[in-house]
């Protein structure tokens, strides 16, 4: 059967026939009063979402293009940063710091297991001529399906007086993020994760400190200079042609998730995370992260006895169902189930029903029938 996909991965996200029909809507201009309207709601539902009263800014890009825009924005070649790496993203932002002629340290952990945040008070503890710049942590490491103790990780940066850069794409919108709470002074985003929208925004939050080291910092930059985006979203405008038919989607989106509430949408994304755990250790199949460091946004699993490329095939090939692989060492090791975003308790009860079928299918028996959905619906029913 066709056009019955479902996707469960973390990214592209499902979204909501209201923001699919918004979109369908013809582009008005982007100087336009009626266009700025939009840009103020959105500009608005955006500081409530990341729970800040700074700046928020919409860039036409990944989430990549947000996190770099956000690292550059705020350092200079040569600058020490320390970034925490224990997966696919943290890896990522090393890359982009080196790209850019930065000095990188790294707090690493093996993929699958959290950074430790009393290495991160260690280290910058060590640092008494406060050479490091900024601190960079993935708070959702999507790629192993670890959430990163950031609360106590920014403290200590907060104490030290270096900046606190976050990716936050994949606990925004499952996870509170309470960035003037916390003392985030960057949090990127993007728009096909837990926004509910398709891909092709960047989200970058910024706060004051951040700006104070933005009049100094020197890295080359041009459609990434995010004082052009401040300067233009403070009249409610863009600098550049933003994507005018995503702003339409956005502003549904945010509406949505207000209606629904912020502790609402988190305790979803949490009761969904609990109840695809317990039908994963109810199927024997073990979880690649500890309970006490588990993702609210994606669950990965490594089933020892059966590859995990052909559970996605099945799952993909007669139940429609798309899973995410694992990526670079952990390919064949892992799947990972999606639960971000727009994904309904119902998602989860059929994700683990097709997923049981699966596992008959390939001739894996180490669970009794119907244990997995047993152990969802307790969860989901409670
Ligand atoms: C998806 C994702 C990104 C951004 O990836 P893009 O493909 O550039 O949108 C960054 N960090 C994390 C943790 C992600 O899950």
């Amino acid at each position: 059967m066709d056009n019955k996909l479902m996707l469960m991965i973390p990214g592209p996200t499902p979204v909501p026939e209201p923001v699919l029909l918004a979109m369908a809507k013809h582009p008005i201009g982007h100087r336009s009063g009626e266009f700025s309207q939009i840009m103020a709601e959105v500009t608005a539902g955006l500081k409530w979402l990341h729970q800040t009263q700074h700046d928020v800014l919409v860039l036409a890009s990944s989430g990549t293009g947000a996190m770099e825009a956000g690292m550059i924005n705020f350092l200079s070649a040569g600058d020490r940063v320390l970034v925490g790496s224990n997966g696919k993203f943290g890896d990522r932002w090393a890359k982009v710091a080196q790209a850019y002629g930065l000095q990188v340290d790294t707090i690493t952990a093996e993929w699958g297991k959290a950074l430790d945040p009393e290495e991160f008070r260690t280290r910058l503890d060590a640092d008494t001529s406060r050479s490091i710049k900024a601190v960079v942590v993935t708070h959702s490491e999507t790629s192993t399906g670890v959430l990163n103790d950031l609360k106590t990780i920014s403290g200590y940066v907060r104490s030290h007086g270096a900046l606190m850069l976050v990716d936050a794409v994949t606990s925004l919108g499952a996870a509170h993020v309470p960035m003037d709470e916390w003392g985030l002074d960057m949090v990127a985003s993007g728009s096909q994760k837990g926004f509910m929208l398709p891909p092709g925004l960047g989200f970058v939050a910024v706060s004051a400190k951040a700006w104070e080291a933005y009049k100094t910092a020197t890295l080359p930059k041009f459609y990434l200079d995010l004082g052009k985006y401040k300067k233009a979203a403070d009249q409610n405008s863009n600098p550049f042609t933003p994507p005018v038919t995503l702003f339409y989607g956005l502003q549904v989106a945010l509406s949505m998730m207000q209606t629904e509430g912020l502790e609402a949408i988190v305790a979803r994304h949490h009761r969904q995370m609990t109840a695809t755990r317990a039908a994963m250790r109810a199927l024997n199949l073990p979880l690649f992260a500890a309970d006490a460091a588990a993702s609210p946004a994606i669950t990965a699993v490594a089933p020892a006895g059966v590859d995990a490329e052909k559970i996605r095939s099945v799952m993909k090939k007669r139940y429609d169902i798309l899973l995410a692989g694992g990526q670079d060492h952990l390919k064949g090791q892992i799947f990972r189930v999606g639960h971000l975003g727009f994904v309904g308790d119902r998602d989860i009860l059929t994700a683990v029903g097709s997923l049981e079928a699966t596992l008959k299918e390939l001739g894996f028996d180490g669970f009794t029938p119907g244990a997995g959905i047993s152990a969802a619906a307790e969860v989901l029913a409670a």
